[in-house]
């Protein structure tokens, strides 16, 4: 939503310097007869003074913002979502060396869950075998077998574990993988969600 703060480059301002970026904050908004909001109170929740330090960890959390942004554009709340966004700047904050490619592509898995654009990680998306599984298709939304992979890219098995461990880790415990097992799980979470949610991301890291 939209808001504005009125006097805020006085020096006697009340909302001093805590109408930043990556606060967590909590505000008191008046609702005016124009489509912008006016900030009436503001008192500060989490001011994640070691993330604003760090430029990796700034980077994720711009990234993360701009990823809750896209996805969950309907004005609506979202409290599930609050909260995870909430733990990734909490953890950016904790452990600023955290942010990179890993951590982001775990935060759009769970942004993926929220929005119910999970890919299908348990059996071939396409015809349900269970077995060699070596590919991923985003118009399947999700892993395929050897027999229906002519829909989509080859998926190594590092990657593959990537995503599954990512989705059922917590984001603290977010798993390592190589370079090449991030890219490929990058390009099945941008595919599944250019085409279930016809939205598109902004590169991970
Ligand atoms: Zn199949």
């Amino acid at each position: 939503m939209s808001a504005i703060a009125k006097g805020v480059r006085k020096a006697k301002s009340r909302f001093g310097g805590r109408l930043e970026p990556y606060f967590r904050l909590d505000l008191v908004l008046y609702e005016g007869r124009s489509d912008m909001m006016t900030v009436t109170s503001v008192e500060t929740v989490a001011a994640h003074p070691r993330l604003r330090e760090h430029g990796g960890a700034l980077d994720g959390a711009a990234r993360a913002c701009e990823a809750v942004a896209r996805i969950f554009d309907d004005g609506d709340p979202h409290t599930g979502v609050y909260h995870l966004l909430a733990n990734e700047l909490a953890l950016l904050d904790a452990d600023p060396a955290r942010g990179g490619a890993a951590n982001q592509l775990a935060f759009r898995l769970k942004l993926l869950l929220a929005a119910g654009l999970a890919p299908h990680l348990g059996a071939c998306a396409s015809c349900g075998e269970s077995d060699h599984l070596t590919a991923f298709s985003g118009a399947a939304g999700g892993v395929v077998c050897t027999a229906c992979e002519g829909a989509g890219f080859a998926l190594h098995e590092e990657a593959y574990a990537f995503l599954v461990e990512a989705l059922a880790r917590p984001l603290a415990e977010t798993p390592t993988a190589s370079e090449r097992a991030l890219r490929q799980a990058e390009r099945a979470i941008v595919e599944t969600v250019e085409y279930h949610g016809h939205i598109r991301l902004r590169p991970a890291a």
